[in-house]
């Protein structure tokens, strides 16, 4: 066997043990994988529809120009060549503009959200709204442990270790009936390794970061963690493997026995009275 052929494995194997040993789900199991098109979303699928999972996909297009229509053309033929059905959903079917004029206007009124931060809270809307639809057991992402540290690490940084609590191979902390949990198979693969996965496979996916990328404080954190990790090559599994050792802890400390609320405006599950989408819809509507 060659070292491709090892490599191979051992990375398919360490994503299967990690829905083995953290129980994700199981071959019986609907799984909708959350696909951007990029290399972590389209490694997943692939290993997914290669071990015989019943697998589809979902793609939620935030129509960020040729970014994200290159991102669907190529996530689109991966599926056609695969046999997955592929869910398409658009921000101007659902919100009726692109991400960027939504942040455009917000920008005009004043209001100050990076592109990431509004782009994530109405993508996470629109995935968990539209995949109830489609009846899944959960929705698998493509996070790997680089996200994971660095995620770890921000809440850290920030004194926000309650975020943390919902971190993990298994997110969030709450259960709600129109909640689908999400899972992380390629929790403890790093990043360099799902790029040589993704290119021995010759995958088509676009390697270059999204334009609209604005997370400062993120991209900071992944360089810090990058750079100490020339010196020692475990630094980021470490971090990984020290939290899930207080993830239990976390839990426990951050459980809340408050009742999911509804937002009164579209009846989705809100931590406020309204939630953070129709906020920012109603915010980008002047
Ligand atoms: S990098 Fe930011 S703006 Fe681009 S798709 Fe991801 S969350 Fe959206
Ligand atoms: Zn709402």
């Amino acid at each position: 066997m060659s070292i491709r052929d090892d490599f191979e494995l051992e990375f398919e194997r360490k994503v299967l043990d990690t829905i083995n040993i953290y129980n994700l789900f199981t071959n019986n199991d609907k799984v909708l994988v959350a696909c951007s098109g990029g290399k972590d979303s389209t490694t997943i699928l692939y290993i997914l529809k290669k071990y015989d999972f019943n697998v589809e996909a979902i793609t939620v297009d935030a129509l960020i120009g040729n970014y994200t229509k290159e991102n669907l053309k190529n996530i689109e033929n991966f599926c056609r060549q695969q046999r997955i059905k592929l869910h398409k959903i658009s921000f101007r079917d659902k919100f009726g503009r692109s991400l960027c004029f939504i942040q455009s206007i917000l920008k005009k009124n004043g209001v100050s959200m990076n592109s990431c931060a509004v782009c994530g809270v109405l993508r996470r809307y629109l995935l968990n709204k539209e995949s109830r639809r489609i009846k899944p057991s959960c929705i698998v992402t493509g996070h790997n442990l680089d996200d994971e540290a660095q995620s770890f690490m921000m809440n850290l940084l920030r004194n926000k270790l309650s975020l943390s609590a919902r971190l993990g191979p298994k997110s969030g902390l709450v259960q709600d009936e129109k909640f689908i949990p999400r899972v992380k198979p390629l929790y403890f693969c790093k990043e360099d390794d799902i790029i040589r996965y993704s290119k021995l496979k010759r995958f088509n996916v676009i390697y270059a970061p999204c334009p609209c990328r604005t997370d400062a404080f993120r991209k900071k954190t992944a360089d810090f963690l990058d750079s100490l990790e020339k010196n020692n090559p475990r630094i980021k599994e470490n971090i990984i493997m020290n939290f899930l050792r207080v993830l239990p802890k976390l839990k426990q400390r951050y459980h809340t026995d408050k009742k999911i609320r509804y937002c009164k405006s579209c009846g989705e599950p809100s931590r406020g009275e309204i939630c953070n989408t129709c906020n920012i819809i109603k915010l980008a509507a002047k």
